[in-house]
């Protein structure tokens, strides 16, 4: 059995979603601070925060766990700029607690849901896994901490470990049984589609005088179908004993955002208004992913390779969520 902890989260109800789909039995825990009850579709759900280190032992001696998929976290880099100790505490304190559950339950297998913010401005691009770690702001160097705790769990404990570096997540399940609620909504994608929608005025572009073609920050955005495969393939070969300890998960395609907002007026047929406004802070220029580590040792490979499917997805679910 596999837990998933944030399984009420986005990418971890698609998960789920893919390990039911493999034939996997799946235990979901979420505190459901930012996921959705209704989002996880096993039946196993244990509602609880990672901090509690009573009701982690209880749920380790409770389910036949053989590996943990650990999603649960804060997300949004913004948020982390305005208020870092929200993120140490969740993301790496509650995550301790968890390996230490797992250690004293001896549960030693785990993928990790890390971030490609854990590289900060590129020196090249696309990135690959070796490229140098220097995250820009505290949401990725919580995940980049992680990363080294992994490690040495590994080294000491023998804990075998997996880091899945996502670069920009979007999309909805192309059933449109299950999709993104954000709630605020901080993530490109679904705040324009939000303005599609006349559910919010405009979208600001945060940043128009980045060295990238049309000024706006780049970005690889993968659909969250194939990030939720890649886990799967990545808890393979975890067991096979074959992961690296590090996985970059993106398209290898970049697209700005202007381009975002174009492809999503296309998609959705409607009016878009989009200002200018100055840079976010923490913000990159541009993150692509060179994903050919995990097309190499997964077998790995996004099926949706352009914006079109990940936007209109995204809009399916938008429209039947309203
Ligand atoms: N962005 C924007 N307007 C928004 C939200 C995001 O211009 O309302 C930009 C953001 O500055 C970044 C890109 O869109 O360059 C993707 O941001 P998002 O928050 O979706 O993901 P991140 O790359 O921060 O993980």
């Amino acid at each position: 059995m596999i837990l998933v902890t944030g399984g009420a989260g986005y990418i971890g109800s698609h998960t789920i979603k893919e390990l039911l789909r493999d034939g996997q039995e799946v235990v979901a825990l979420d505190n459901l601070s930012a996921g959705h009850r209704e989002l996880v579709l096993c039946p196993e759900f244990v509602e609880g925060d990672l901090a509690d280190a009573a009701l982690l032992a209880r749920t380790f001696r409770r389910y036949p766990i053989e590996a943990v998929i650990h999603f649960a976290a804060h997300t949004s880099v913004p948020e982390s700029v305005a208020n870092p100790r929200k993120y140490y505490q969740n993301n790496i304190v509650s995550g301790l607690s968890l390996l230490d559950a797992m250690v004293e339950c001896g549960v030693n297998a785990i993928v990790f849901s890390s971030s490609a913010a854990v590289y900060g401005d590129p020196v090249r691009v696309p990135i690959p896994e070796d490229h140098p770690c220097a995250p820009k702001n505290p949401y990725g160097r919580t995940k980049l901490a992680f990363e080294g705790i992994l490690h040495d769990y590994g080294v000491t404990y023998g804990l075998r470990h997996v880091s899945l570096r996502y670069f920009n997540a979007a999309g909805s399940d192309p059933d449109g049984e299950i999709g993104e609620c954000h709630d605020p909504e901080t993530h490109l994608i679904p705040i324009v589609l939000e303005v599609a929608a006349g559910v919010r005025r405009e979208v600001q572009i945060f940043g128009t005088d980045y060295e990238t073609k049309d000024g706006t920050a780049v970005r690889d955005y993968i659909h969250v179908f194939d990030l939720a495969r890649a886990h799967v393939r990545a808890l393979g070969a975890l067991e096979g004993g074959t992961a690296a300890p590090a996985y970059n998960l993106g398209t290898g395609r970049g697209y700005t955002v202007r381009e975002v907002v174009e492809c999503c007026r296309r998609i959705t047929g409607r009016e878009i208004r989009a200002v200018d406004a100055p840079r976010r802070a923490g913000d990159p220029a541009a993150l692509v992913a060179d994903p050919s580590r995990a097309k190499r040792d997964l077998g790995w490979e996004p099926r949706f390779t352009t914006l079109d499917p990940i936007v209109a997805t995204a809009w399916r679910w938008m429209l039947r969520r309203r």
